[in-house]
């Protein structure tokens, strides 16, 4: 667990940072997020994380709480000061604190920033990797602008707890339309009896992940066949492979869905190489 947090302006003992309880973040969700994987006690594809989260602060209307190089410092601090070598480093920034009302405070209020830095056992995330994981289907149950990373993760929540009721690690996501969307917290994929890779476009309906992106690089630059459109749950089971993405598991093989095996019920060839392939095309900083 982090020792130390970043709390608005200060670091601070984990058991000792707190924020304030009229935080809009605490009274509305009304924040957004980043997580970043550490590799060797370096941050991975940070410039692109920092570019999602302008992105997310732009769309909420929420100021950025400094600059970028001033985040960056702040983000390596927290993970020096816990002595994380390979592990994930959260950020949060919220609307900051003024009383409770629905709309944006007026004047202006600060923003909020919490810094926290955690480690992951890599040996059992490579393990994981290689035995692959089980996800359910639920309905698509989220609003129409899941391509912001809010805090706002309620339906997430849900579905994740309900994956793990089921004996599986994650949930996906499937529209009106039979489509799959994304997982929880992760992307998702499978590959074709004909090797065709196949991920959804990244529009207001998916959060564009960051290790998607990176590994659309990767396939591109493999020549690999990818198509970027939704697919139906009944495509994903005839599968040949299927995977999902994220900051902190990479390219995770996705071996059962809804209780059925996907291709020969093993982690697929291309996932694993795939998995390999991500830190050729991934920046560390
Ligand atoms: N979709 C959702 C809903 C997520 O929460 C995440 C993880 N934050 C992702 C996709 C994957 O994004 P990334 O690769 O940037 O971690």
């Amino acid at each position: 667990m982090s020792r130390i947090a970043y709390v608005n302006g200060r670091y601070v003992r984990r058991s000792q940072a707190s924020v304030n309880i009229e935080d809009r973040g605490y009274q509305f969700a009304d924040g957004v997020y980043e997580v970043c994987e550490v590799r060797g006690g370096q941050l991975v594809d940070e410039r692109r994380h920092m570019e999602r989260l302008v992105r997310s602060l732009t769309e909420l209307r929420i100021a950025l709480p400094m600059s970028l190089t001033a985040l960056s410092v702040v983000l390596h601090e927290v993970v020096r000061r816990n002595r994380v070598m390979d592990g994930i480093v959260y950020l949060q920034v919220t609307r900051g604190v003024a009383r409770r009302d629905h709309a944006f405070p007026a004047p202006e209020v600060p923003p909020s920033v919490v810094v926290t830095a955690n480690r992951l056992d890599v040996g059992r995330a490579e393990a994981l990797a290689g035995e692959g994981i089980a996800v359910i289907t639920v309905p698509e149950n989220r609003w129409d602008r899941v391509d912001i990373k809010s805090i706002a993760l309620l339906p997430n929540v849900l579905a994740k707890q309900q994956a793990r009721e089921q004996g599986a690690r994650e949930a996906w996501y499937v529209g009106r339309d039979g489509k799959v969307t994304e997982g929880s917290s992760s992307n998702a994929w499978i590959v074709t009896r004909d090797g065709k890779v196949v991920t959804r476009q990244a529009d207001h309906g998916i959060l564009r992940g960051i290790t998607r992106t990176v590994l659309l690089d990767a396939i591109k630059a493999k020549g690999l066949d990818l198509e970027e459109r939704p697919f139906t749950v009944a495509e994903a089971l005839a599968a040949r492979e299927a995977f999902l993405t994220s900051a902190s598991q990479i390219v995770m093989p996705v071996v059962r869905i809804d209780g059925h095996p996907i291709g020969n019920g093993a982690p697929g060839l291309l996932s694993t190489a795939l998995r390999r392939e991500f830190r050729r095309y991934s920046e560390v900083s």
